[in-house]
């Protein structure tokens, strides 16, 4: 029986964030589905926002990311985020993250605030954190381990039930604290930038705990990923390109944003997304930087230029196929500003948590800073939690190990793929009432005997339900009728 005094469930950024930062005050284990750099955050391209500049200013940031969020979102959550960003990039430069000079500019930002290391910022964060965490004698490390269920006792969360590997039985891992960072739920919809560990477990955990989830109609879809799927996901062409002067333009070669929105390609990802999506009924869209020079794109995004020639494209030559894609949930299990759920003993942080920070759209790389400032919040709250007793704290008297059906993966892959297609189609960049109610039934109808299969139904019918609460648009939740 494993018992430990922390459990972080997830290894991107939030996960070993906390995890180191949570080793100062007690034995941390962190389970991670698959292998440590499996995350989205692995993939984060362009960087990390924060208030660093002379000419920036907090009360700009939070202007910027309300008025993203289409005013939905928590006020008081956003200044905490803002006003902890200096603190949150002290912490990533104190492990070796080495931030650029100069920032650049993003989509809805008033000005150059997105700080990176590369064109591959969350590869080279997520690099370092690892160093970190493996070297520290007080985290123990368990690759692909799974959470399938929380352990509950009374109203409080005592760990998880873990599946190693292809083991066919269950686990338990006993805990003080457990800190849920599984990231988003990308892979629920057709097209994603997601990782395939992004079917959003933590939050069908959550749920299955007896949490709501909160805003999670508000999925954010990036309008440029390069339109060739590989192995469940699609490439993306980060904002930062448009930041570049990248154009969208249409197959005559025509820019057609700015028709709706002056700010043009760095209008909010919403509106890009969906007149890109309009745009493709009459041709393919392209992401075009012929017109920039060829060795400013090289230079600066090194990555992007050479993965992109990896599928048959050239930055510097070609325009470049795109389509939008999930990338992001805005909402998922409401937290606290202490990342504190209403599950004594259960905090959630990163892309599964809802702080209220992104409101119905997220402000561009604000996502990366999110999960530091959050961490270093819940750290601050454990630190002053009671230690614990190892050997009467945290045992369970009676526990009852879940049995969970197990299905071959092919049919599992079958299911999650006819899932996506229903999300992408109903529950995508443009929703219906009608489209709505008919993916509700269609996903009921899955025969979910894997607890996978159950957790991602669960978590679409979740959105679902949610789309068809908010009769109106707002932010990233469009409908092009209102819902009677
Ligand atoms: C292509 C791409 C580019 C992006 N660019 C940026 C950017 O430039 N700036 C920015 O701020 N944001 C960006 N984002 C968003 C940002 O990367 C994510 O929101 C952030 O990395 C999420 O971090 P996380 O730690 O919460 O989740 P993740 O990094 O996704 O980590 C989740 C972890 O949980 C594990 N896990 C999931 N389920 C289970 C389970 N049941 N049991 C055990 N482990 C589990 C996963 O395997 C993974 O290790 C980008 C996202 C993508 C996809």
């Amino acid at each position: 029986m494993i018992k430990t005094e922390y459990l972080v469930i997830g290894s991107g950024i939030a996960g070993l964030t906390v995890a180191h930062l949570l080793s100062e005050f007690g034995e941390v284990t962190v389970i991670t589905k698959g292998e440590l750099k499996s995350a989205n955050t692995y993939w984060a391209q362009g960087g990390i926002a924060a208030v660093l500049a002379k000419e920036d200013s907090f009360e700009s940031h939070t202007k910027d990311t309300i008025e993203t969020g289409a005013g939905h979102n928590k006020e008081s959550a956003v200044k905490y985020l803002v006003e902890n960003g200096p603190k949150a990039i002290r912490l990533l430069e104190s492990i070796g993250v080495k931030f650029q000079d100069e920032p650049v500019l993003e989509g809805c930002h008033s000005i150059p605030r997105v700080w990176r290391t590369s064109d591959f910022t969350g590869q080279d964060i997520l690099n370092q954190l690892i160093k970190v965490v493996q070297k520290n004698k007080n985290i123990t490390i368990k690759e692909n381990t799974e959470a399938v269920e929380l352990i509950e006792s009374g109203d409080e969360c005592r760990g998880a039930f873990i599946r190693i590997g292809e083991k066919t039985e269950l686990e338990p891992i006993f805990a003080k604290q457990t800190i849920l960072a599984t990231g988003g739920c990308g892979q629920l919809f057709g097209r994603t930038t997601n990782t395939i560990g992004s079917g959003g477990d933590g939050m069908a955990l959550a749920v299955n705990a007896g949490l709501d989830l909160k805003d999670i109609e508000f999925i954010q879809f990036h309008p440029t990923a390069l339109d060739k799927e590989d192995n469940g996901r699609y490439f993306l062409l980060s904002e930062v390109l448009r930041g570049f002067g990248a154009r969208i333009i249409n197959q005559d070669g025509i820019q057609f944003i700015q028709k709706f929105d002056k700010r043009g390609e760095l209008a909010p990802r919403d509106l890009v997304s969906r007149t890109v999506f309009f745009e493709l009924m009459n041709g393919p869209v392209y992401l075009d930087m012929r017109h920039i020079d060829a060795r400013l794109i090289k230079n600066t995004f090194p990555n992007i230029y050479k993965r992109t020639k990896e599928y048959g494209f050239d930055l510097i030559n070609d325009r470049i196929p795109v389509t939008p894609v999930a990338h992001y949930a805005c909402g998922g299990i409401p937290v606290d500003l202490k990342g504190a759920t209403k599950m004594p003993g259960l905090f959630a942080l990163g892309e599964v948590a809802c702080t209220g920070v992104h409101g119905a759209n997220r402000l561009a790389s604000n996502s990366l800073l999110e999960a530091v400032v959050f961490s270093l919040a819940i750290a601050e709250v454990i630190e002053r939690s009671v230690p614990m007793d190892k050997d009467k704290d945290v045992e369970v008297k009676d526990i009852k190990i879940p049995v969970v059906a197990i299905e071959d993966i092919g049919q599992i892959k079958a299911y999650s793929q006819r899932l996506g297609k229903i999300m992408w189609k109903h529950a995508g960049i443009v929703r219906t009432s009608g489209g709505l109610e008919k993916a509700k039934k269609m996903i009921i109808e899955i025969p979910a005997r894997d607890y996978r299969i159950q957790h991602r139904q669960l978590v679409c019918y979740k959105i679902i339900e949610a789309c068809l609460k908010r009769p109106h648009s707002l932010g990233t939740h469009y409908i092009s009728e209102e819902l009677t």
